[in-house]
């Protein structure tokens, strides 16, 4: 016979999200009292969530010439960056904002490579001088702009070329990059043509290649197509005389939203380690750029129920967290896990669509829930620490959530709640 605890246990996150005494927390921190002391909503990090993610994946290099990026897109908050450039981490960017994110936890612009289809001259420059591992360019024409900008600075880019590998990594179409009709890289039948391209230009050195096929893979397959595709792109590339130093095998792979069960990062890479020391590429230098998985299962979103609205086709339990915190739902009909933070013996249980205050039909954070609360009780919205408060907005001039860092039992404030004068800081009226 399992206990209460017991019962309630087994949550995406566990086992640094677990209830102690019905009362919900992360690491040794109590969900309730945070949310009582901080406000909602509120994101809370793990960092030895994060720290024991990152952990899987050296796990299974270890032994290897290989390095992880973080893909801050994922989470681009100061506090997180902190945890993974502590960690010995490189960053994956797509933006000279993020590159000035990466710059002031002081991270390691050695180990930081620049992805993304649309970087500008501008973006350009300022990686170059801060010194850049990589860029990972992902079109004939930016390596012509790169190459450029780079002699007029008089330095040589470092590339590497983004190929589309052409492979169905079976995710939503909307986070899915590698197939053909993807915006992303270059096709790979173009690849060759394009290196051969690449090292006739003076302001560049080709130091690698690259391909990323998709977010939230829960397959092992996709990446071992991906790979075969690539290594036989690295033999012929390399037989046209262009040398490739490290291989990057982009970010992907999933998290357990609702009962997904993607393989674990130590897992994975010992299938695609044995295929690689099979190809005869083993010793080669490795390149991985993981977000998701790095941080998605690290974070909840905590949230106060503000009313039930029961209705004749729906009820409706509206929370005070909305789609410009919580945007995957609203974006990819993604699922969320909806815990409360105490669970309640003494109400009834009701059938309905938790939704945020926000003005849109495309508002709600979890569709068909079964959930026993009442106005003012606390819910947690499980696995929010991937693309979410780095796709936050101010729709309806709504501050950003406040954000905390749990390690043990200490709890760290990283980002402060924010306010409309926040918002409208950079406004003018008109004189
Ligand atoms: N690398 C690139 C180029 C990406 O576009 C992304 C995300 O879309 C990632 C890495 C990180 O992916 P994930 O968070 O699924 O690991």
């Amino acid at each position: 016979m399992l206990t209460k605890n017991e019962a309630l246990n087994g949550l995406p996150g566990a086992p640094h999200i677990s209830y102690r005494n019905e009362a919900l927390h992360l690491e040794d921190a109590s969900l309730g009292d945070l949310a009582r002391q901080y406000g909602t909503p509120l994101f809370v990090y793990s960092r030895a969530a994060m720290l024991a993610a990152l952990a899987a994946y050296q796990a299974g290099f270890a032994g290897r010439n290989a390095q992880i990026c973080y893909a801050m897109k994922a989470n681009s908050s100061l506090g997180v960056l902190q945890v993974f450039a502590q960690a010995g981490c490189g960053f994956d960017i797509v933006s000279g904002g993020e590159l000035e994110r990466v710059q002031a936890v002081g991270g390691d612009m050695r180990k930081v490579i620049f992805s993304g289809v649309g970087k500008t001259r501008a973006e350009m420059r300022q990686a170059l001088a801060a010194g850049i591992g990589c860029f990972n360019v992902e079109s004939e024409a930016e390596l012509d702009v790169l190459s450029d900008v780079a002699l007029v600075m008089g330095l040589v880019a470092p590339v590497s070329i983004r190929v589309n590998p052409n492979v169905d990594p079976k995710t939503h179409p909307y986070i899915s990059t590698g197939l053909q009709g993807n915006k992303f890289g270059v096709a790979h039948e173009d690849a060759l043509r394009i290196y051969r391209h690449a090292a006739s230009l003076k302001g560049l050195r080709v130091v690698g290649i690259d391909c990323h096929i998709g977010s939230q893979i829960t397959e092992t397959t996709p990446y071992l197509d991906a790979m075969d595709r690539i290594l036989d792109l690295v033999t012929d590339i390399e037989s046209a005389g262009i040398a490739i130093e490290h291989i990057d095998f982009g970010g992907g792979l999933g998290i357990n939203y609702n009962q997904d069960a993607p393989p674990a990062a130590d897992a994975l890479w010992l299938e695609l380690l044995a295929k690689l020391d099979a190809r005869g590429y083993g010793n080669r230098k490795l390149m991985i750029e993981p977000g998701r998985s790095l941080v998605g299962n690290a974070g909840v979103c905590l949230t106060e129920v503000l009313y039930l609205k029961p209705g004749e086709q729906k009820n409706f339990c509206i929370i005070d967290a909305a789609m410009n915190d919580l945007p995957r739902p609203a974006m990819y009909q993604a699922f969320h896990a909806i815990v409360p933070l105490a669970p309640r013996g003494d109400v009834p249980e009701l059938l309905c669509d938790v939704v945020g205050p926000v003005c849109e039909s495309g508002d709600w954070i979890g569709r068909d829930r079964r959930l026993a609360v009442s106005a003012g009780d606390h819910l947690a919205v499980l696995s929010a620490g991937a693309y979410c408060m780095s796709m936050a907005s101010n729709y309806n001039t709504r501050g950003r959530a406040a954000e905390l860092l749990v390690d043990g039992a200490k709890v760290h404030l990283i980002r402060e709640r924010e306010t409309a004068a926040d918002q409208m800081r950079a406004e003018k009226l008109v004189c």
